[in-house]
């Protein structure tokens, strides 16, 4: 019989298979059990019309251990002499693909990115055999090939319609142990990892322990081994169910089992939609981070199907990074298997796909947030912080959908607040909306600005996240409310009232004042009297965009430039300290400056920053004590 060879281009890509160092091999098994299902697809059908097809359509995994041979069995449409020649002898849907520039080092990369497809097989075989008998034709037909060499086709014999995929695998190597495909766990494995969710079930004969009848305990034979041709895949995906159909142990059991978490999930996403896209889904929110969750290592886990069949594990591009703590899986029937990973990042019907994903988990987690507050406010604490983020990057892109979904503790009563909430409350005569930046709930309630700007009946925004003043700069706005930082000296909150007398007593201490700012000159801007302090002597306010709080988020960044705030040490004239300054203006100039220096450094404190130098810190305190 006369070997025919293999087009071109196929017999390139083959060869790239056949001695490819591609550690993905496994994935052969994927792609023979769904071009099992496609034909199976075809066949039932053509079954709707056609009363003589009787079949319970299954495909059958079997295996020969000894003489190395794995088998495919479907019952689907089979193929004619023609279309086994068109079919296997060319490689469907790569005529277009020029892999002239590529060379063999490239092979990891071609078969990565480019859908395998039927050739997959040869990564694994030796010599594959296809026998098949078509629903259109009386013959069957064996399609044999060794690899490049080419392929013969000849007449068969075969009863059923359908096809069978024989592959003899290769020997073992110290590369790759080929033997796996004929280990039953390995291949029962295999189908749950890529095919679970494949509608027709695929069937393999399993090993199985049991007591035999009248055992003794102590009998050394009391157990047997038996045999049953078991269902490897779940067949129904459970995001093609409805959700009432579903328990919620089931879902939790799900969820828990395909993304190796011990807790249930916070909440369970339901979503299935057609028009524009065409897809079924099922998304998770975990009740804690994975631990890496905010590292670069992370991988989202978005799982990806085109028709049960699992095509990307980690699906990056399926919703933005904001929500890159959703889980789940996508099943869309717009999506080709075979395509690569860059062109199908680059799909319409993926972006489509993603913006609805990216809608849908946006209107939940806002009717969430609308009717389930105690649940919302749990994920918050453990999700806030990436919508923060999400405000923040991609220049503020998304700040209009993030907006009102971000929390803030508050003055009010020191829960969670939206800034819908906030701007709600506003007193009539406030036109900016009021925060202030510190480590801790607890830090930023004992600052002593707070406790004057409450005392005017303003809410503050406990910002205690380092990414929250940022996330806000890039909003800049609320409901055309500014944002004002309460350390900022911008911030006036005095009746006219009180700003002349403020300015007349400014006028009248100009000199202590001069004085204090010479002895800190490279620390601050000015000093000057405060408007903001009530029981504490003094604080530090900013002028200007840089406020203390991003002096030390940026600063800290490895490589970027170092920054500064503009700072103003400001003086409670109701403090006695105030009355001891100008007593030491006038008398004693030297403790001025040392006066300066500490009060300075203890408003730093207040605002964490440590003294420059802290011996020089504590002999000036350990001086004035003495
Ligand atoms: P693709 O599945 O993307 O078309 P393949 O190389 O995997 O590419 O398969 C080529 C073609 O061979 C399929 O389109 C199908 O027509 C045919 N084919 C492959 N496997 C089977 C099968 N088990 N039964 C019937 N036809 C098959």
């Amino acid at each position: 019989m006369t070997k025919t060879e293999f087009k071109a281009e196929s017999k390139k890509l083959l060869n790239l298979m056949i001695n490819s160092i591609y550690t993905n091999k496994e994935i052969f098994l994927r792609e023979l059990l769904s071009n099992a299902s496609d034909a199976t697809d075809k066949l039932h059908f053509k079954s709707l019309t056609d009363s003589k097809i009787k079949s319970s359509f299954e495909i059958k995994i079997e295996v020969d251990k000894e003489n190395r041979k794995l088998r495919i069995i479907d019952n689907g449409i089979g193929m004619t002499k023609k279309e086994l020649e068109n079919n296997l002898g060319t490689i469907a849907k790569s005529g277009s693909l020029d892999f002239k520039e590529k060379n063999e080092k490239d092979a990891a990369n071609i078969i990565g990115q480019f859908g395998v497809g039927f050739y997959s097989a040869f990564m694994v075989a030796e010599k594959v055999e296809v026998l098949t008998k078509s629903y259109e034709e009386e013959k069957a037909y064996l399609w044999e090939s060794e690899g490049v060499e080419g392929y013969t086709i000849k007449e068969s014999e075969k009863s059923t319609i359908g096809t069978t995929i024989t592959l003899t695998l290769k020997k073992d190597d110290e590369n790759y142990n080929y033997s796996n495909f004929l280990q039953e766990y390995y291949l029962t494995s295999l189908v749950k990892k890529y095919s679970d969710y494949l509608k027709y079930p695929i069937k393999m004969e399993c090993e199985h322990t049991r007591k035999k009848e009248n055992a003794k305990e102590d009998d050394k034979d009391a157990f047997e081994t038996y045999k049953t041709l078991d269902t490897l895949n779940s067949i129904t995906p459970i995001w093609d169910k409805n959700k009432n159909e579903v328990t919620e142990q089931e879902l939790n059991d799900f969820y828990k089992e395909k993304f190796q978490d011990f807790q249930d999930p916070l909440k369970t996403i339901f979503y299935k939609t057609e028009g524009t896209a065409t897809f079924s889904s099922i998304l998770f929110i975990p009740k804690a981070p994975p631990f890496n969750y905010y590292t670069k290592e992370f991988k989202k886990d978005l799982k990806l199907y085109c028709n049960g069949v699992l095509i990307m594990e980690n699906c990056t591009d399926l919703l933005p990074e904001y929500f890159g703590f959703v889980k789940g899986m996508v099943d869309s029937k717009d999506l080709s298997l075979n395509i690569s990973r860059e062109i199908l990042q680059k799909t319409r019907q993926l972006q489509v796909i993603a913006k609805n994903l990216e809608k849908k988990v946006r209107s939940e987690l806002s009717s969430w947030l609308k009717n389930n507050r105690t649940e919302y406010e749990k994920f918050f604490d453990n999700f806030g912080v990436s919508l923060k983020y999400g405000l923040y990057s991609s220049y503020g892109a998304n700040k209009e959908n993030l907006k009102d979904l971000v929390l803030f503790k508050s003055s009010f009563n020191g829960n969670y607040v939206t800034l819908k909430e906030y701007v709600s409350r506003m007193k009539e005569n406030q036109n900016e909306i009021y925060y202030a930046c510190g480590e801790s709930y607890e830090k930023i309630k004992n600052m002593p600005q707070i406790e004057f700007i409450k005392d005017k009946g303003y809410e503050v925004l406990f910002f205690t996240h380092e990414v929250d003043e940022f996330s806000i700069k890039m909003l800049s706005e609320y409901e055309g409310k500014k944002f004002k930082n309460i350390t900022s000296e911008e911030v006036n909150l005095e009746t006219q009232e009180e700003k002349t007398k403020a300015e007349e007593t400014t006028k009248q201490y100009k000199d202590l004042f001069t004085k204090m700012q010479e002895a800190l000159k490279d620390k601050v801007l000015e000093v000057k009297l405060s408007n903001k302090l009530k029981n504490s002597a003094a604080c530090l306010s900013t002028k200007g965009e840089i406020s203390i709080e991003m002096e030390k988020v940026l600063n800290a960044m490895p490589n970027s430039n170092k920054v500064k705030s503009q700072k103003i040490l400001e003086i409670n004239e109701n403090h006695k300290i105030f009355k001891k300054l100008c007593e030491l203006e006038k008398n004693n100039p030297e403790k001025l400056k040392q006066y300066s220096k500490i009060l300075y450094d203890c408003a730093a404190l207040m605002e964490g920053i440590s003294p420059e130098n802290p011996v020089e810190f504590l002999n000036e305190v350990s001086d004035i004590m003495a």
